[in-house]
């Protein structure tokens, strides 16, 4: 077994926590006012429901204000639109985030791109998608920020390092590999039709697991030290008719040839709210000019 080194997420992202909260104190003493994020949550999914929730500790913790609007699922399109109009015309709000998935009535793509560009604290809005890849100063996806952030962890230059982000969705796997390339990796995407995925892993000094497939990474597909950031997440069945959360990394086979690996849970999840913290107090400082 090699010295591997095993990721903290939780303390980690604990760390980030810290940084906002520092920074909140210091935005109200020098220019008289708080951060302020609204979560916008339509229907009763308990999962989301429970996000929701936690990041509404979260953002009150870190000395925020937080606002909840809660709409029901039978609420109409024109309903949610009208709620993101007055949060994008509330200068108390700086960051505004729909919580997803919406009813399926509810076109999820038009209420997103209603966000006002400079509150989208998911960074998903074209716009900011734009401004990432031109490399503007902008609102960055969550998840992504917190993959790298792991990363760097361990690595505090990327540089030159060949880096292989599996997967390519909007919200995870093309927003790693734009942060990557800013890093000065050598970035390649794999997706599902990517042709012996195998040997295209084996040559990344840094992986990037979003693909939503069960521990789809195995052992021999990773390259001796390198660092192995995972951020699936999927619910197998465990031990006593339980379900258990695994990752897209067989934890135990890669850990033995990694020389860096984030563990499922404890990872890149915890992560995600603590960059969306950020990402608000972000916010406020872009629709302030203020800089830095
Ligand atoms: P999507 O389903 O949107 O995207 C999955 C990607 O994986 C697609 O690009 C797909 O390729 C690719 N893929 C599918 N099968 C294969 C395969 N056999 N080989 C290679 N690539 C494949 O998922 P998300 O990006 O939304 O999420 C990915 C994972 O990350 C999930 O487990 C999700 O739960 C987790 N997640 C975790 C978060 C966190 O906070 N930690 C936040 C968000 C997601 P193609 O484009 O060709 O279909």
């Amino acid at each position: 077994m090699t010295n591997h080194r095993v990721i903290d997420g939780k303390a980690i992202a604990a760390e980030v926590r810290e940084g906002v909260a520092r920074e909140v104190a210091r935005l109200e003493s020098a220019y008289g006012f708080r951060p302020g994020l609204a979560v916008v949550l339509v229907g009763e999914d308990p999962a989301s429901k429970v996000y929701v929730k936690n990041k509404g500790e979260q953002t009150k913790a870190s000395g925020m204000n937080s606002w909840e609007h809660k709409l029901p699922a039978e609420a109409s399109e024109a309903e949610v639109l009208a709620i993101v109009d007055k949060l994008n015309r509330d200068p108390a709000v700086n960051g505004i985030l729909v919580q997803l998935p919406l009813p399926k009535h509810v076109n999820a793509e038009k209420v997103l791109n209603t966000i006002d560009p400079d509150k989208d604290v998911d960074g998903f809005h074209p716009v900011n998608v734009g401004r990432l890849w031109v490399g503007e100063r902008t609102l960055v996806p969550c998840t992504p920020t917190g993959s790298v952030i792991l990363a760097k962890s361990v690595a505090p230059s990327l540089a030159g390092m060949n880096a292989v982000v599996i997967g390519r969705s909007n919200i995870v796997g093309k927003p790693v590999a734009a942060l990557l390339l800013r890093e000065n990796c050598t970035v390649t995407v794999a997706h599902s039709r990517t042709r012996n995925i195998q040997s295209v892993v084996k040559g990344a000094d840094l992986v990037v697991a979003a693909v939503g497939i069960p521990e789809m990474v195995r052992g021999d597909w990773v390259k001796p030290g390198a660092i192995v950031i995972d951020v699936g997440i999927n619910r197998v069945p465990g031990e006593a008719g339980k379900t258990k959360l695994v990752g897209d990394v067989a934890y135990d086979e890669c850990a033995r040839v990694a020389g860096a690996i984030t563990p499922v849970p404890g990872g890149v999840g915890p992560m995600t709210i603590a960059c969306l913290l950020q990402n608000t107090v972000e916010a406020a400082k872009i629709q302030r000019g203020i800089k830095g």
